[in-house]
């Protein structure tokens, strides 16, 4: 069990549709007292300042060297929250039009700081679907062996992230209406429960 007084910052990752924001909610109601903050809300507060998008799923679609600085905003602005607990939704990587671009490049996993990364994963079948079903969003529709290729990236960079940072990697499977079992290992996991 971890100790009381201990800070924790979990950074949940994972690729678009697979169901983090969902996991994140459910984690944040178990682990009362938690601050929970989507990384991409905090970029896209500023960017509508800047008036260089309307909605959450245009940041992608920005020149790469406008996204930086929102990126960089957002690291700093998360990295001054000190709450005991905080719970970071975001990104390993995004699909720009440059192409694929690191959301945890070296200044932005030193700023958050993280404890634990956390890895959420389904099916690509399932991610299909989800997209698919989910009309609040104007996700990328693409095959299921690019959703593959794109979680074998995730992967890959989920250990960069890990050894840039020195924090532990889990991955959760989030498996078809199991959304309390995956939050339920998240949480088993930064308590130092074993699984
Ligand atoms: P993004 O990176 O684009 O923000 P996300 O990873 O945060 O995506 P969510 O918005 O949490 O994804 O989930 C995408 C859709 O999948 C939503 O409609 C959500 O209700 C649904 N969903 C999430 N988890 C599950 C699950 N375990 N079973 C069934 N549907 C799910
Ligand atoms: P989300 O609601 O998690 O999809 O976040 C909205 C958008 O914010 C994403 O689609 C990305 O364009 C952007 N975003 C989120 N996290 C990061 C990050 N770490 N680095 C760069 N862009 C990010
Ligand atoms: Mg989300």
């Amino acid at each position: 069990m971890r100790r009381k007084g201990v800070r924790l910052r979990v950074v949940i990752v994972g690729i678009p549709g697979v169901g983090k924001t969902t996991v994140v909610g459910k984690l944040a109601s178990v682990m009362r007292g938690a601050e929970l903050v989507t990384f991409g809300t905090v970029m896209l507060e500023e960017a509508k300042k800047r008036k260089w998008v309307s909605h959450r799923d245009e940041l992608r679609k920005l020149p790469v060297e406008r996204q930086r600085r929102l990126q960089t905003a957002a690291a700093a602005t998360i990295s001054r929250m000190k709450r005991q607990a905080v719970l970071v939704d975001t990104h390993l990587f995004i699909r720009t039009d440059e192409g694929f671009w690191p959301g945890l490049p070296y200044e932005v996993a030193r700023a958050l700081k993280p404890t634990h990364l956390v890895l959420v994963e389904a099916k690509p079948e399932e991610v299909s679907l989800r997209r698919a079903a989910d009309r609040l969003r104007y996700r990328d529709s693409i095959s299921t062996q690019e959703l593959a290729e794109e979680m074998e990236l995730a992967r890959g960079l989920l250990t960069v992230a890990s050894t840039l940072t020195g924090a532990p990697m889990l991955i959760v499977r989030n498996e078809e209406g199991k959304v309390d079992e995956a939050a339920e290992r998240v949480v088993r996991a930064v308590r130092g429960e074993r699984a």
